[in-house]
């Protein structure tokens, strides 16, 4: 038989038969082989470890991002009260129907008249406040359950604090707060946020340069 049949493959000491070097192989190389285990199975606790000081890393964020206070969000440009009333106007599911009038807005910025947005007041499938617009033609809805006085200024309010209509009444007018009003044809001196929303007004709001002739009246076609 050749030596290497009684040489340890393991460690290489030399045996004088093979059954010493099948002994040694159990004793010593057993011995080595738990040894190994013990590394393995140490190794696997470092794992372990690992895996639970990434947990707990986990954990802590958490715990770090849920103690982050919300996104601030910007107040609106008027303070809402929980019903979303603004300056006494509400907004309701249904239109009212007690008292329905209308009253025709044309907003003129340098010599040009500008489009008034559409659906200024309406929050689409929620509510309608009192004052709204159906469309571009300019015609101011004033529809409320009851009868009351409303102002230019309160739809001019609505106007800017209705979600996604643009542009907003200050970016029409360009922030211009000497804006010139006529009513019915005839120059009025008033602010324009307090000129009353009166059945069939043809209001007219210039700014810049005053055009030659003003609107005096509109044709409302049945409203
Ligand atoms: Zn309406
Ligand atoms: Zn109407």
């Amino acid at each position: 038989m050749a030596d290497t049949e009684k040489k340890c493959n393991i460690c290489g000491s030399k045996f004088e038969n093979s059954d010493k070097l099948a002994r040694h192989k159990i004793e010593t190389h057993k011995e080595k082989n738990s040894k190994e285990k013990s590394k393995v199975s140490q190794s696997s606790r470092y794992k372990v470890t690992g895996i639970t000081a990434a947990v707990a890393v986990v954990i802590v964020l958490m715990v770090y991002y849920s103690d982050t206070p919300p996104t601030t969000i910007q107040p609106p440009a008027v303070s809402l009260s929980p019903t979303g009333i603004i300056q006494g106007v509400q907004c309701d599911p249904v239109e009212g129907s007690v008292f329905h009038v209308h009253a025709h807005l044309d907003i003129i910025v340098d010599s040009k008249q500008v489009t008034i947005p559409a659906g200024i007041g309406i929050k689409p499938n929620e509510c309608l406040y009192w004052l709204h617009t159906h469309n571009t033609s300019g015609v101011i809805h004033i529809e409320s359950p009851t009868q009351t006085t409303f102002t230019l200024g309160q739809f001019i309010q609505v106007w800017d604090n209705t979600p996604g209509i643009s542009p907003t009444f200050e970016e029409l007018t360009h922030g211009d707060k000497n804006l010139k009003v006529f009513v019915n044809g005839t120059e009025v001196n008033d602010n324009y946020g307090s000129i009353q929303l009166s059945a069939h007004d043809e209001i007219v709001l210039v700014s810049g340069d005053v055009p030659s002739s003003i609107p005096s009246s509109y044709e409302f076609g049945g409203l």
